[in-house]
């Protein structure tokens, strides 16, 4: 395998110290016609290296920018020192699913955004070097080291988890460390959420994430997968079956649509769609798999944030030429920076500033072509990203024979729709107290994207663990 972007300096003294250590990656050109996993991964010596780098801040900024508050230079100091067992023991201590965060964290602007490093060259690795010390341990075939929610023997009562998403897996580790008997009910028929359904191969692999989430399984935690909470059970059978609080962390699964003519048209998918045929349905060994998937020549995505990259990439890969129809400038992208570049390097072509407003067909119920019209900036918002306005006249066609909507995702109605106590806000977000995750429904918690809308694996992962600390209190003073 070739590989690019290995250092090629010879010394790490003086001003070498402020650029990091690149990870090697697969390189483009082969990267594009297979799923194999892009980022290869530091070697340990180039993990003991980049962390050494690390000035270790007495008052660290990037702890608290971290949505879990992992202590950076802990894991860091015992990284440099070639005691990676230390330092995910360490990370553990705050994070249940490093491997995973390691990879998708948009660290640009979380930890490593407020990095010292930062302000005169790059700032430390500390993704890179979180998902290095994950995989090395599970490489060396050691045991879930430190795992602060380790199971505890007595068990305080029953709470019932809705979705084994990054939300719903941190609420049931945290839980049944803190003495609960918790049971996980999710729709499909495997664990991950959006990190099983959602991120693709390349990026996450399968097996990294059936070892963190088993990890946590193993701690005690029952799963019971094909189990559509609002169809199979309602919220309340749950209470009758015993338990005595339920944390719902159901995500955003419900695809926004464009809402032009032409959307009804064969070869028009929603991102989710479209990704969940590739990742769980296999569509990409059709016909050794039976998930068919036509995408022809043309492919455009619209969106920019990482479900757009994420399509793209994976589109790319199915062998079609693939442009990105964003309607804002190449600075507002919501993707994660280095899925942008990834995608750059992989031959995806972007238009900014761009909104498709019509699809046409072939005549025979197929997509042919997609018409767009370029949008002009205007006046910031709220201090916030400038508006922006269709250009009249500036209508123009792009051949396509599929495209893929990755505009966002709201929380799918099926809970509220069959809890009617639960109080519910625009675009479907469940309504929760501030601090204590606790919904309108007594008993009832929730947390991760169906409070909030999508956001960030790492961001859902901080409101399971807070969400369950609340439940704990919550129980504690009911049962005393
Ligand atoms: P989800 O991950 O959506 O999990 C919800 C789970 O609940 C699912 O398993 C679902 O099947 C289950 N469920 C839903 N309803 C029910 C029900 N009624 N009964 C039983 N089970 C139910 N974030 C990042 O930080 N970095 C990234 O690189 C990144 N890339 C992304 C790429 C894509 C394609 C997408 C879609 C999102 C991405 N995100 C990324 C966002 C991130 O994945 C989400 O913010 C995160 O997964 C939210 O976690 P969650 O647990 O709240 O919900
Ligand atoms: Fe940074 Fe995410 Fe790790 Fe926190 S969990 S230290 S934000 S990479």
């Amino acid at each position: 395998m070739s590989i690019v972007g290995v250092d090629q300096r010879e010394t790490r003294s003086g001003k070498a110290r402020l650029q990091r250590v690149p990870i090697p990656v697969q390189s483009p050109e082969q990267r594009v016609s297979n799923f194999l996993e892009v980022n290869l991964g530091y070697s340990s010596q180039m993990a003991c290296e980049e962390a050494a780098r690390c000035l270790q801040c007495r008052q660290p900024a990037c702890v608290k920018a971290c949505p879990v508050g992992v202590n950076i230079p802990g894991f860091l100091k015992a990284t440099a020192t070639g005691d990676f067992t230390g330092a995910l023991s360490i990370i553990h201590q705050d994070n249940t699913l490093p491997a995973i965060c390691g990879r998708v964290c948009p660290q640009e602007v979380q930890c490593e955004s407020v990095c010292m490093l930062g302000r005169k060259g790059e700032p430390v690795a500390i993704g890179h070097l979180e998902r290095f010390v994950a995989d090395w341990e599970r490489e060396h075939h050691s045991s879930q080291v430190g795992q602060s929610t380790s199971r505890s023997t007595s068990r305080k009562g029953k709470v019932a988890v809705v979705g084994s998403g990054p939300a719903g897996l941190t609420a049931a580790a945290n839980l049944s460390g803190l003495g609960y008997e918790v049971s996980i009910f999710e729709a499909l028929h495997t664990p991950g959420g959006v990190l099983a359904y959602g991120i693709p191969e390349f990026r996450l692999p399968k097996a990294i994430l059936a070892y963190e989430s088993r990890s946590i399984l193993e701690m005690g935690v029952e799963i019971r997968t094909n189990t559509l909470i609002g169809r199979t059970l309602t919220v309340n059978d749950l209470f009758r079956e015993g338990f005595q609080a339920v944390f719902l962390g159901t995500g955003a699964g419900l695809p926004q649509f464009l809402n032009i003519p032409g959307e009804d048209l064969n070869g028009v998918y929603t991102a989710n769609e479209f990704l969940t045929r590739v990742n769980l349905m296999k569509a990409y060994l059709y016909p050794e798999v039976d998930t068919p998937l036509y995408l022809g020549e043309h492919v455009v995505v619209v969106g920019g944030g990482n479900t757009a990259m994420d399509a793209a990439r994976t589109a790319i890969r199915l062998g079609s030429k693939v442009t990105i129809v964003y309607r804002r400038s190449r600075e507002d992208l919501p993707a994660r920076r280095e899925e942008v570049l990834h995608a750059q390097e992989e031959g995806v072509e972007f238009q900014f500033l761009s909104a498709p407003v019509g699809i046409s067909d072939d005549g025979q119920g197929w997509v042919s072509a997609v018409q767009c019209m370029k949008m002009a900036q205007g006046e910031k918002r709220d201090g916030g990203r400038n508006s922006v306005q269709p250009i009249p006249g500036s209508e123009y066609w792009l051949t396509a024979e599929s495209i893929i909507v990755a505009i966002g995702q709201e929380p799918n109605p099926i809970i509220f729709q069959t809890t009617p106590e639960l109080a519910v806000g625009p675009h479907g977000i469940i309504g929760v107290e501030t601090g204590t995750f606790k919904t309108s429904k007594e008993g009832v918690f929730a947390a991760g994207d169906v409070i909030s809308g999508g956001a960030t694996v790492i961001e859902a992962m901080g409101g399971g663990k807070k969400a369950a600390r609340a439940i704990d209190h919550y129980l504690q003073r009911k049962n005393s």
